[in-house]
């Protein structure tokens, strides 16, 4: 009994700040969220299929002020959150892409992480973790077919209890089963009922998630497997208000300063003499395209439209001259048809797409294991040789993403339409 005592303690004591976290909610019951403010992306694995000492399999975290949405979930991705300054227990929602292991394999151990999912119970010994309250969803995932089945196979036979809740949403294509969650096995205990098979609304997937602050879109984009790519919109935002153009006015008229609140929201404020004061227009909110593995994303073209930031990958580039291990038989075009064929982009193809929907900023990432990741010459080298193929078609600047590179993300200071 004592024994027993010290598990159960020891088990609260492991579960609180788990349990504690704010719970979600299905699609009808959002709470609100304060404006966004900071807008972050950090990068936590940008190699393609082989990680290296330098490049982690993908993962990306979106930090919306305090809140953290990740973006593919690759093996060891929780080491990366540990190294990293993003903080793991902020996570709201993780978004998956696609089930290639590169892009999923670190999920159950993070959920398993996040969620207390550690350890057991011998036989006759209780486990709170196995009443916990699917009414509410403490970890909200999104994903094409079978991430759930995948999730709920992976802690079934790993034997894992969660001392937390967590639901998956599946974006459905037309070609899929609408219905039912492509395994045969119940439910997990700590597994939401709620979980949504949305289906695709003429290829698209709109408003997936949304509340007071943002919202988040998808469509199909092209690759060896079912792959899916996400557009995440802010809601329009307080326009810069500059106080000298309306502080003398209410003075003059004796309009309590309480006005301002009303203008900075871009109302009109009618003063005591009738003059009107029209506060700024709302600026637009700023976009953000995070794409899966691709070798032809336009599905999600109109969608990714004036994206503040497009994440897209290249895979391979065709580098003479560059890159040592480049064949002496190849060509641009023979590359490229070769990066096709296994469903990736070069960057070339990457620069197109923003050009084509006139994003303001390109980050390329999912490299080759032939791309080193670190801060080397010869790294700098390859990689400022893959940038420039992507400005030669983009125009703009181009980035290529490092494991732990941070990006904040500024406003594009255009009047909400
Ligand atoms: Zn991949
Ligand atoms: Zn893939």
């Amino acid at each position: 009994m004592f024994a027993l005592t010290i598990v159960k303690t020891f088990l609260a004591s492991l579960s609180t700040p788990y349990l504690s976290r704010q719970p979600f909610r299905s699609m009808s019951v959002q709470a609100d969220r304060p404006l966004v403010g900071s807008l972050n992306v950090t990068f936590l694995g940008t190699a393609s299929a082989q990680p290296s000492s330098t490049r982690n399999h993908s993962a990306l975290a979106l930090r919306l002020g305090p809140d953290v949405w990740l973006f593919d979930c690759g093996e060891a991705t929780q080491h990366q959150l540990q190294k990293s300054a993003v903080k793991m227990g902020k996570i709201e929602k993780v978004f998956i892409t696609h089930t290639h292991g590169d892009h999923i394999f670190g999920l159950i151990p993070l959920i398993a992480g996040l969620l207390n999912g550690a350890g057991g119970i011998v036989e006759g010994g209780e486990d709170p973790r196995l009443h916990v309250n699917t009414e509410t969803a403490s970890l909200e995932i999104y994903g094409p077919l079978g991430t759930r089945a995948y999730i709920r196979n992976g802690l079934a036979y790993t034997h894992t209890h969660l001392g937390g809740s967590y639901v998956v949403h599946e974006l459905r294509l037309p070609s899929d089963p609408q219905f039912g969650d492509f395994t045969k096995l119940p439910h997990h205990t700590s597994e939401c009922l709620f979980g949504r098979n949305i289906p695709s609304d003429n290829t698209q997937w709109l408003d997936i998630f949304k509340d007071n602050a943002v919202s988040v879109s998808a469509a199909p984009i092209l690759h060896s497997v079912p792959c899916v790519g996400y557009v995440v919109t802010e809601a329009p935002v307080p326009g810069k208000i500059d106080p000298s153009k309306y502080i003398p006015e209410l003075k003059r008229t004796k309009t309590p300063l309480s006005a301002m609140r009303r203008l900075q929201q871009g109302e009109i404020v009618t003063l005591s003499d009738g003059t009107q004061l029209h506060g700024p227009p709302r600026r637009k909110g700023r976009k953000i395209v995070i794409l899966g593995d691709t070798y032809d994303p336009s599905p999600i073209a109109s969608l990714a439209e004036d994206a503040d930031l497009l994440i897209h990958e290249a895979t391979n580039a065709y580098l003479p001259g560059v890159d040592p291990n480049t064949k002496e038989t190849d060509s641009y075009e023979s590359v490229e048809a070769r990066t096709k064929s296994r469903g990736h982009s070069t960057p070339q193809m990457a620069g197109s797409f923003a050009k084509q929907i006139r994003a303001r900023k390109l980050i390329l990432n999912h490299f080759s294991a032939r791309y080193p990741g670190d801060g080397s010459d010869e790294s700098k080298v390859i990689m400022g040789a893959i940038a420039e193929l992507a400005v030669s078609e983009f125009g703009q600047d181009v980035t290529c993403a490092t494991d732990f590179m941070s990006v904040d993300i500024g406003f594009s200071d255009k009047n909400a339409s």
